[in-house]
């Protein structure tokens, strides 16, 4: 089977988030000039293990999940990547989520690689108990290729602090001693670093407010929509409109709600805290359909949910002048092509989202430590580390003439064939 990239994508013309992944990755390698060899030593991943997942359901009943885990690189220290309970997980996801990690780890300038893992299954259909039994067994099952040195989950779509906890304890039961750093975005009483749960949306804002100055566009006249009000989304919203910004459209799967004079965010936290949707809001209009808030009269867009909500069929319709992803593979590459077409400014996930990594790797010095930092000394580097990232991104895509993902793709990649050359290839 061939591994390379663009043979891939012309073999089946239907976007899939691995096909965005690897065109992407062929873009930049043609950018820089790699060979075969190296394209497709950059597009293969490491490691792959898919696991079963036996779980004894509350009525006594057995269900057998699957699991994956996908190391796609381990050049410059050890795999590091998210896990996602949903019932759209299959290897070629996670696969593709891995990759952009790998990216995004280079980018920032972290010590790591890149891995995702995922089980499909949707979490809100079962109990918490369930969930802590799927998550130990999944974790044992991985127990030869996780560990602090080797390979570090966080969470993702569905999991939160209390899986890492249940992730942490697993691990470090087995090997007979506590092991805080084989996970990161744990509960602050096990280890977890302050500022890591709203590490991700504080980085979206950055970025996003960088992005608008850049754009001379004015905090007080710029109105925004942001897709998701998970664990990115929520954030993003409330740091948004703390900023000053109206937040004028907000969604979640059941669907999207909007006031073209600004959400009130903190009351539409409470209402989701009591209802669990952001529909129903008092304060908000219902859209008809969910996707509506796509193609909303605003500034800024920012996607938080998940993959490939901005695709060719409606790429055309986004009048957002600055799209800023805050979820994994928001926009497709033919949507890519579209928005910079009409002079949308997209800020790629592997820059706009990597707060959350940031923020990880920060937690994972301070566990290796047993010392730990303030919030504010937490916030302060994270900020260092945004900006630096996205004055470096901006620079090369001016003296390189490409887009901002291509430029962060290019110094992503750049990075990790670098350390690879210069390790060598074994024997
Ligand atoms: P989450 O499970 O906490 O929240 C997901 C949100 O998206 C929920 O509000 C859900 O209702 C909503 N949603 C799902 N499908 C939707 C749709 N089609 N339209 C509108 N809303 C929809 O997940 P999260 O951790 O917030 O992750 C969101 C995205 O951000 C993912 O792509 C994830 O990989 C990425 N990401 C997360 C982190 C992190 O630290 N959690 C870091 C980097 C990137």
């Amino acid at each position: 089977m061939s591994t390379n990239p663009s043979s891939a994508l012309v073999a089946d013309a239907t976007p899939t988030p691995l096909k965005d992944a690897r065109a992407q990755l062929a873009e930049a390698v043609k950018i820089l000039g790699y060979d075969d060899g190296m394209c497709d030593m950059l597009a293969t991943p490491r490691r792959e293990v898919t696991v079963s997942v036996p779980l004894r359901r509350d009525d006594g009943s057995v269900e057998l999940l699957v699991g994956h885990r996908v190391q796609h690189n381990m050049s410059r220290g050890p795999s590091k990547g998210g896990l996602r309970y949903s019932p759209t997980v299959d290897l070629d996801e996670v696969r593709a989520l891995a990759m952009w990690m790998t990216w995004k780890c280079a980018l920032v300038d972290i010590p790591y690689g890149g891995a995702k893992g995922g089980i499909a299954f949707d979490p809100r259909q079962y109990s918490r108990a369930e969930i802590q039994r799927v998550t130990r067994r999944y974790t044992s099952e991985l127990m030869p290729i996780l560990g602090p040195t080797t390979d570090i989950p966080a969470p993702d779509i569905g999991t939160d602090s209390q899986v890492m906890a249940w992730m942490m304890d697993t691990y470090s039961v087995n090997k007979g001693f506590t092991i805080p750093g084989v996970v990161t975005g744990k509960p602050t009483q096990l280890g977890g670093s302050l500022g890591r749960a709203s590490a991700t949306s504080r980085g979206v804002v950055l970025v996003a407010l960088a992005a608008l100055r850049h754009r001379g566009l004015e905090l007080e006249r710029t109105t925004a929509a942001v897709q998701g009000f998970g664990k990115v989304g929520r954030d993003a919203a409330l740091f948004l409109w703390r900023a000053g910004v109206k937040v004028a459209a907000i969604s979640d799967q059941y669907g999207s709600i909007q006031n073209s004079f600004g959400i009130d965010v903190p009351a539409l936290e409470r209402h989701v805290d009591e209802s669990g949707s952001v529909v129903g809001f008092s304060g908000a209009d219902d859209l008809p359909h969910r996707d509506d808030l796509l193609v909303a009269d605003v500034d800024l867009l920012v996607p938080a949910a998940v993959e490939g909500v901005i695709h060719a069929g409606n790429a055309e319709s986004v009048r957002a002048s600055i799209v800023v992803e805050g979820a994994n593979g928001p926009t497709t590459p033919e949507a890519d092509r579209i928005l910079e077409d009409a002079g949308c400014l997209v800020v790629p996930d592997i820059l706009a989202n990597a707060g959350g990594v940031i923020v990880s790797y920060f937690e994972w010095v301070q566990a290796n430590q047993a010392y730990w930092w303030s919030e504010l000394d937490v916030e302060a580097r994270l900020k260092e580390r945004m900006d630096h990232a996205w004055e470096r991104v901006l620079s090369t895509a001016k003296s390189r003439d490409v887009s901002l993902r291509q430029a962060a793709t290019v110094l992503a990649i750049e990075t990790v064939a670098t350390a690879h050359l210069a390790r060598g290839l074994y024997p």
